[in-house]
C-alpha cells in the first residue's frame, strides 16, 4: 500500500499525510494553520479565530509590521515562537499565550 506525502508547508519535506508534526523541523502544523492559543484549524483570510476569539493577524515584535499568526513573521521571517520553560516540556509556543499549550504552565 502506498503511503501519501505531502510538502510540509514549513520546510517543504515529504512527510506522510497522517503526521501529527513535521519530523524534520519540528512544525506542529505541517499541512493547515492551527491557532496559537487554541490548536483549532483557522484560515488565513480570517480575522479572529473562531475557537478563542484571538486577532489572526498582529503586529510582529521584531518589525512591527503586520503578520499572520503564524510560525515566523510573514514581513521579516523572524521567528513568532518562544520555548517552554518547563524543562521537561520545551514545546515551542507562541510569544503571545499566557501559558503553554501543551503542559499549561504559565510563560
Ligand atoms: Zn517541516
Ligand atoms: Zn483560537
Ligand atoms: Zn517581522
Ligand atoms: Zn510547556
Amino acid at each position: 500500500m502506498a503511503v501519501y506525502k505531502q510538502p510540509c508547508r514549513q520546510c517543504g519535506s515529504l512527510i506522510s499525510q497522517d503526521s501529527r508534526f513535521c519530523p524534520k523541523c519540528g512544525s506542529r502544523a505541517p499541512f493547515v494553520d492551527l491557532c496559537p492559543t487554541c490548536l483549532r484549524e483557522i484560515r488565513r483570510e480570517d480575522m479572529r479565530c473562531s475557537g478563542c476569539g484571538r486577532p489572526l493577524h498582529i503586529a510582529c515584535p521584531r518589525c512591527g509590521k503586520q503578520t499572520f499568526v503564524g510560525e515566523k513573521c510573514d514581513a521579516c521571517g523572524g521567528s513568532l515562537l518562544k520555548q517552554c520553560l518547563n524543562p521537561r516540556c520545551g514545546e515551542m509556543q507562541f510569544f503571545e499565550n499566557a501559558k503553554c499549550t501543551a503542559c499549561g504552565k504559565k510563560l
